[in-house]
């Protein structure tokens, strides 16, 4: 829905259009018509890049028909009791349909087979808990044997607090499967998305043979609040990927309608 439009009056024409056919660019406050920006949901007059969902995401990324979904059904667990945990990710799970916040499996990008592994920002803020370092470690091993290109973007607000000692062991744990990726001499595409902090920065986001971003994606390992905790001052534009980009972190900013083709290109020329 768009407060702007609504704001500007009309009182009378609003009950007819539907809520979600207008939107306001957060950057460049342009009123934009939903269709126009879909599928890639890039701003047509600023090219703010809006949030894809996991299945948007999926959607303009692999070949329409080329997905299959690896080890769905590895289940949350609670391992400290910690509490209401339980009842949040009930309601998590109900909200997403999905047991956790990754997606990993296989797919082709412009007919060239990848594994792949998306992020979910709507279940817990992406964070990495048991199942996700599971499954992107299972994916990295899995793709290692089946010598499959891997690419896995990422977007997290990091560990999973909940899960304590057993989410940051995820860190050694998917950093010991990237590594053996590696060792097998086969490429790792990370793509990092906005936010991509904590855990997940500390391990395999940054752990890419290749590390793209797409534009203006806010990145770091401590987030803005917890440096603020800390009173030090750093630079507003340190935690962007236009900065890490400048300082040699990250090897491309991709906007989002290349990124599709980049990623076929990457593979393409690496399995050349
Ligand atoms: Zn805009």
């Amino acid at each position: 829905m768009s407060p702007r439009f609504f704001r500007r009056g009309r009182p009378d024409a609003t009950n007819d259009i539907p809520a979600d056919m207008w939107e306001d660019c957060p950057s460049c406050h342009q009123l934009l018509y939903t269709k126009d920006v879909e599928p890639l949901r890039v701003c047509n007059h600023c090219s703010y890049h809006f949030r894809l969902s996991l299945q948007e995401r999926l959607a303009v990324t692999a070949d329409e028909g080329s997905v299959e979904e690896w080890d769905a059904d590895v289940e949350a667990v609670d391992p400290l009791g910690f509490p209401d945990y339980q009842d949040k990710l009930a309601k998590a799970q109900a909200e997403t349909g999905r047991t956790d916040g990754v997606f990993t499996g296989r797919a082709t990008i412009e007919d060239e087979p990848a594994a792949l592994g998306i992020m979910d920002l709507a279940f817990f803020g992406g964070s990495m808990g048991y199942v996700v370092g599971e499954k992107v470690a299972r994916l990295f091993e899995r793709a290692a044997d089946l010598r499959l290109p891997t690419v896995v973007f990422c977007a997290s607000g990091g560990a999973r607090m909940q899960e304590s000692l057993v989410s940051l062991m995820q860190m050694a744990k998917t950093s010991g499967a990237a590594g053996r990726l590696r060792r097998a001499g086969v490429p790792y595409i990370s793509v990092l998305l906005d936010p991509t902090y904590g855990g997940v920065t500390a391990s395999y986001a940054f752990l890419g043979d290749i590390i793209l971003a797409e534009p203006g994606v806010r990145l770091g390992f401590a987030g803005p609040r917890v440096i603020e905790v800390t009173r030090q001052k750093i630079r507003q534009d340190v935690q962007t990927a236009e900065f890490q980009f400048d300082h040699g972190m990250i090897d491309a900013i991709v906007p989002r309608p290349e990124l599709r083709g980049t990623l076929a290109q990457i593979i393409r020329w690496s399995s050349a």
